[in-house]
């Protein structure tokens, strides 16, 4: 397995900061499964300094020599098919500009085309391997307080899914209600959420109540609502079906959740696709 690995500044610099704590945690599991890390110069650079994960680190180069423009087409499908990288780890400083540069917005993009992981937060990235770990058969090591994935009853959840995937949305919910319902809390954008309520009553969930919390539809600021929720830490898993082909109206919104997940990256993680969606799901099951 092969995965990208970026880390702006913040998570870098320090001995606690975010990508030194990632790979001491996870070390001995991205060792067992192999997985093989495809990194920019700074991120490389850091782990090398440190005496992490050596033997795992490959360079793909600076940003400013295009490492991370590299990791996009690699994302894609790279230029042979042994070039190809399974996901990336980002870790995404919301304030640092070059997250917003054309090749840090691609490579995103180019994940969720393609229904590949794109990770971009400590908390996240921690969760991850343990996902990797579990969809492997194995016990991961790497997540705190034991042996396993964070337990839905100790997070609350955050159900959004633009219209051409929100058929997806419901059918996924349809196949883990048990699961999702197991979680502390619910919340959703206005459409997404009357939508699966109404799947929920269907099956029988008591009509006294809602499975989701709505709040405003997309376009009318419901990203934003959820996004405030997150940054209050009162929401720590965003399920976010996103459609890249068409352009979207309320996009600054939608960017604004993003950032907002990455600004309370220590213990918030987004899944963007129902590809990523569903293999935490089984590793959840497992
Ligand atoms: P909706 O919003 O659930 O109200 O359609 C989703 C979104 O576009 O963010």
């Amino acid at each position: 397995m092969k995965y990208g690995l970026v880390a702006h500044r913040l998570h870098r610099l320090g001995a606690d900061c975010s990508l030194l704590r990632w790979a001491r945690h996870c070390e001995a599991d991205l060792n067992t499964l192999a997985l093989d890390l495809h990194a920019t110069g700074g991120a490389h650079d850091a782990l090398l300094i440190n005496d992490l994960l050596r033997s795992r680190l490959i360079s793909v180069g600076h940003g400013r020599d295009g490492g991370l423009m590299r990791l996009v087409s690699r994302a894609a499908g790279g230029l042979t098919p042994d070039a190809a990288i399974d996901g990336v780890f980002f870790f995404v400083d919301p304030v640092n500009p070059t997250s917003m540069y054309p090749e840090a917005q691609a490579l995103k993009r180019q994940c969720v085309i393609h229904g590949k992981p794109f990770v971009a937060t400590l908390a996240g990235a921690i969760e991850w391997v343990g996902v990797e770990m579990a969809c492997a058969g194995m016990v991961a090591s790497s997540v705190p307080e034991g042996k396993k994935l964070p337990a839905p009853e100790s997070q609350v959840l955050a159900l959004i899914a633009h219209d051409a995937l929100k058929s997806d949305m419901l059918a996924f919910a349809v196949e883990h209600f048990d699961m999702l319902s197991r979680f502390a809390g619910r919340v959703a954008t206005g459409t997404t959420g009357s939508q699966l309520n109404a799947m929920a009553w269907s099956r029988g969930w008591p009509a006294s109540r809602p499975w989701v919390t709505c709040y405003q539809s997309g376009p009318l600021g419901g990203d934003a609502q959820i996004a405030e929720l997150v940054l209050d830490r009162r929401c720590q898993k965003v399920i976010f079906f996103e459609d890249p082909h068409v352009a979207r109206q309320h996009e600054a919104d939608i960017q604004l959740l993003e950032r907002a997940v990455y600004s309370a990256g220590d213990v918030t993680t987004c899944f963007n696709t129902p590809a990523m969606t569903r293999r935490w799901a089984q590793a959840v099951g497992n």
